[in-house]
């Protein structure tokens, strides 16, 4: 799996973070969201496609 986020649409509603904290973390400054993990092991998989269900900004894109 591999992740990416467009930083340009996100809106710092941070529900990426509370459905995966080891994946998505946010700056500091602005709340916008910071990838830690742009290939997340198999076992966070379900957390990051609920992440990116969450997004209201869709700005969480999967590639498998
Ligand atoms: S849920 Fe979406 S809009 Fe909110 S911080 Fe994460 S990527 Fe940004």
């Amino acid at each position: 799996m591999k992740v990416v986020v467009d930083e340009e649409k996100c809106v710092a509603a941070g529900q990426c973070v509370n459905a995966a904290m080891d994946v998505f973390d946010q700056r500091e400054e602005d709340g916008i969201v910071v990838l830690l993990d742009e290939n997340p092991s198999d076992d966070l998989a379900d957390d990051v496609r609920t992440a990116a269900a969450v997004c209201p900004a869709l700005a969480i894109r999967i590639e498998e």
